[in-house]
């Protein structure tokens, strides 16, 4: 059985009274957490050192939204992996379809950023999804497919086989619009497939498949229970403390 886990991205929300506020209540109502589930808060930047303190002592694990895949360097407002371990990172997320929209992410880009993560020794948290525009035209397995291969491009099994990815159609983020359980699980079993292909069963089996896309505790069940779903990358319902604890234990 592979574990579930939901991460929370927290976005550009929340300054410093804000997050403690936050941390403080999923310390308390996620203080113990079911066997099998794990729970990762993925604050801003400017609030991962009050999460590792506050968190001290608690089972929720501490994730970045995102890094810059070289060591250190004249690179203004960037952060390093060092960095994030230094701040309790265990996780980050990589090309997040914010980063790959706003900021022209590339499939080759997030490639090196998941190789320095994983060199660093965190565990990459990497999203895939199709718009709107690309579901209406059928080609969602193709888009799906060539984002999974380059990201992964010249990563190893092992390796691979230790990594997060979450798949994100870019359509059912923010916009409320969930994805029903069943076109989840379709593109969920053709990831794991195409890791099948490039890879072996064996590390298929053992990848960890996320969902993400306007999750909340009304549609976490179904979506938890899916047999290619592991986990969830919640946006906007991680933003308070009753709502992320729901979704966590909807994964039971
Ligand atoms: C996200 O930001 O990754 C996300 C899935 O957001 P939301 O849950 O708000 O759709």
């Amino acid at each position: 059985m592979r574990t579930k886990i939901i991460a929370g991205n927290w976005k550009m929300y929340k300054d410093l009274n804000e997050s403690a506020e936050l941390l403080n209540g999923l310390k308390i109502k996620l203080a113990v957490l079911p066997n099998g589930v794990k729970a990762i808060v993925c604050p801003p930047y400017t609030s991962l050192a009050l999460a590792k303190s506050i968190l001290e002592g608690s089972p929720i694990a501490i994730g970045a939204q995102n890094m810059y895949p070289e060591d250190e360097g004249a690179f203004t407002a960037e952060i390093s992996a060092k960095m994030l371990k230094s701040v309790g990172c265990q996780y980050v997320i990589l090309g997040h379809s914010e980063r790959r929209q706003y900021f022209k992410e590339t499939n080759e880009f997030i490639n090196k950023k998941a190789k320095k993560a994983i060199a660093s020794g965190l565990i990459p948290i990497i999203c895939v999804g199709e718009t709107l525009e690309e579901r209406e035209k059928n080609i969602t397995d193709q888009i799906v497919s060539v984002q999974v291969k380059g990201c992964l491009k010249d990563l190893p099994a092992a390796e691979v086989e230790k990594l997060i990815i979450a798949y994100e159609p870019v359509w059912a983020i923010g916009t409320g619009k969930v994805a029903t359980p069943q076109q989840a699980q379709e593109v969920h079993q053709l990831i794991r497939k195409l890791i099948g292909q490039l890879y072996s069963w064996a590390t298929a089996e053992k990848v960890v498949l996320q969902y993400g896309g306007s999750v909340k505790p009304e549609n976490a069940k179904e979506l938890l229970h899916q047999p290619d779903i592991d986990g969830a990358l919640v946006g906007g319902a991680c933003l308070k403390a009753d709502s992320f604890a729901a979704i966590v234990l909807a994964a039971v």
